[in-house]
């Protein structure tokens, strides 16, 4: 039976030495979405794919994947599928060998669907993987991924060394993987503005903690951008969940939580709905502001930011 929830996690916490990587994270990811796990440079989002990949042990608190397995118990491990972070893979073996392993090391493996992919994509299969270019070492990362039709796909950071014309391509592999099989996808990235059209979950981590978790849709519903006099921004700040205050001479931009509905303002301020790139980076600029379902992420700060 497919598992409601692909990674399920509580109280959650990674430590290195004396520093905590992930601290108190709950999160709860239903399958069938493709999730951007986004947070700025050391967040946790590494920390939490290699948790979920089963290399990985918490320091303290318990993460699932797939409906409750343990990561890295064989279960697990059959059915998902870990590109790690540059995707590094053996450089001096050739793609067919790289195939040949595959074959070998995992139980379910679909051959053909790998070298459909490749071939479809020119790659030869004789290149040395170290030879490839950084477009076709990711695509050929995929393709091993892929084989093993994974319910669960998990993606360190695809797309960083990629060229917008290979960041194309790969994402469009994705995601017809994602339209022909189902499986469930979670895929950190710096690429904030090329979220909107891939992804319609969203994880942010900040400081290790979880920030933001939600399906992008309702969190685009969910929020409003309000436009005002800065004379009254203090009693319209005070009615809803701030997420970000910018103070702008006489006029203020507030960025609000309002649950779905339109905020109860009117007269002198506007309001309009925002787009996923300006919520993501709203939320990389307030560390402190939330957006998680249940009661945490129920009475974000209000966060004031003045600017010159
Ligand atoms: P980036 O966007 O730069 O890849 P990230 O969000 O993936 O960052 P992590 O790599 O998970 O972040 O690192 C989180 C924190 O844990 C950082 O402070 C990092 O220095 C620390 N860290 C990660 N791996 C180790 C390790 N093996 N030993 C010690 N500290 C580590």
């Amino acid at each position: 039976m497919a598992a409601d929830t692909v990674i399920d996690c509580a109280g959650l916490g990674k430590r290195y030495r004396r520093s905590w990587a992930l601290r108190d994270c709950r999160l709860a990811v239903p399958a069938g979405h493709v999730v951007a796990l986004v947070g700025p440079n050391g967040a946790g989002k590494t920390t939490l794919l290699s948790l979920a990949a089963g290399l990985a042990l918490p320091s303290e608190g318990a993460l699932t994947v797939l409906g409750g397995q343990p990561p890295g118990s064989p279960r697990a491990l059959d059915r998902i599928g870990f590109v790690a972070q540059n995707a590094a893979l053996y450089p001096g073996l050739p793609v067919r060998d790289l195939l040949a392993m595959g074959r070998h090391l995992n139980r379910r493996w679909d051959e053909a669907r790998a070298l459909a992919h490749l071939e479809g994509l020119g790659i030869p299969l004789e290149r040395r993987y170290g030879r490839l270019s950084g477009g076709q070492q990711a695509q050929v990362s995929l393709a091993l991924a892929l084989a093993k039709r994974p319910e669960l796909l998990l993606l360190d950071e695809p797309l960083a060394a990629l060229d917008p014309l290979a960041r194309h391509d790969f994402m469009a592999v994705l995601l017809t993987a994602v339209a022909e099989d189902g499986v469930s996808v979670v895929f950190s990235s710096h690429a904030v503005n090329e979220l909107e059209q891939s992804c319609d979950y969203l994880v942010v981590l900040g400081g290790g903690r979880v920030q933001v978790a939600g399906e992008v849709d309702d969190l685009l519903a969910g929020h409003r951008m309000l436009t005002g006099p800065t004379a009254e921004a203090d009693r319209v700040a005070g009615q809803l969940p701030v997420v970000r205050d910018r103070r702008a001479g006489v006029q203020s931009h507030l960025l609000v939580r309002t649950g779905g509905a339109d905020a109860p303002v009117s007269g002198s301020w506007r309001q309009q709905r925002v787009g996923l790139t300006e919520l993501v980076l709203s939320y990389l600029r307030q560390p402190a502001a939330s957006a998680l379902p249940g009661p945490r992420g129920a009475v974000p700060p209000n966060e004031k930011v003045a600017l010159p």
